[in-house]
């Protein structure tokens, strides 16, 4: 992956949001696994070794596995195969990293799935094989995705509404160096409208419905991708929405059903 040099970063004037480019020096390198875990299985060993050592290849092997499960988009199974998802989660679910599973982040939230995360952004760039515009993450939670759009688009607006997440997420991110990433610290129910018109919108919590402020904020051209309630809520049921603005009007389609934490309204 490209390394960038935090000199170049590129100031948008007037900008409001604190961006993520203060921190030159590269934190000290994460043990793969934490001293002490004695009693860690031989999976956990086998791979803190390929992950200490390389990780590529586990990688690699979870990248081939979603080329089997039918994901195409080969820029997306690119960024997923350089983007290291073992440095967004917890030393102690580092073995677990690279398997097809949402793992926790902290604060209730959780990093979503590959096969996922994968899907959603391929249903984001359909249709756009160049890089894509400006793009709107709704729920940064520890920034994996957003080091992954990072890859795929020109600039990452990405919202999260936990600080704690926040911060985490700039932490995770900071050995990245992604000068086009835009970390926000915000509810993101009512968008951003600063960084408006998007070239996508993506969301990684459910809520009742698609706020009217993310279609209000997509370019015409662009493409909304979020997890919504489906049936009563209660039910606790969602699906994956994608949302075309097209130069005709909306168009909407209901995908498959999907599992995500819920969209909330204000910051803690
Ligand atoms: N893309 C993330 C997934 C995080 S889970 C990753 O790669 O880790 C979804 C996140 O959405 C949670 O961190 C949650 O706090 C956040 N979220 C929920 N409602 C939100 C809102 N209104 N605004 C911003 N973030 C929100």
């Amino acid at each position: 992956m490209t390394q960038r040099n935090p000199g170049s970063v590129i100031r948008r004037p007037g900008f409001p949001a604190r961006l993520d480019t203060r921190n030159p020096s590269p934190p000290p390198a994460r043990p793969a696994i934490a001293p002490g875990q004695a009693t860690a299985s031989r999976q956990t060993m086998n791979l803190a070794r390929s992950v200490g050592l390389d990780s590529s290849a586990v990688r690699q092997s979870m990248v081939s596995k979603l080329a089997q499960q039918g994901m195409t988009d080969a820029a997306v199974l690119q960024a997923m195969g350089s983007i290291e998802r073992h440095r967004f989660v917890d030393t102690a679910l580092v073995n677990q990293a690279y398997e097809d599973t949402s793992l926790p982040i902290g604060l209730g939230q959780t990093i979503s799935k590959p096969g996922v995360v994968c899907r959603m952004l391929g249903l984001l760039r359909q249709g756009h094989p160049g890089r894509l515009g400006r793009v709107l993450e709704i729920g940064t939670g520890c920034g994996y995705q957003a080091a992954l759009l990072s890859q795929l688009c020109s600039e990452v607006y990405s919202m999260e509404r936990l600080r704690g997440l926040h911060d985490k997420a700039r932490d995770n991110l900071r050995h990245l160096r992604l000068v086009n990433v835009h970390l926000l610290f915000g509810d993101g129910m009512p968008g951003y409208a600063k960084g408006a018109p998007y070239a996508g919108i993506i969301a990684a919590a459910g809520g009742e419905a698609v706020p009217q402020a993310w279609i209000d904020q997509l370019a015409v051209g662009g493409r909304l991708v979020a997890p919504v309630s489906a049936g009563a809520p209660s039910a606790g049921k969602q699906v994956l929405m994608v949302i075309d603005k097209t130069p005709h009007g909306i168009q909407q389609k209901v995908m498959e059903g999907v599992f995500f934490v819920p969209l909330k309204s204000g910051i803690a």
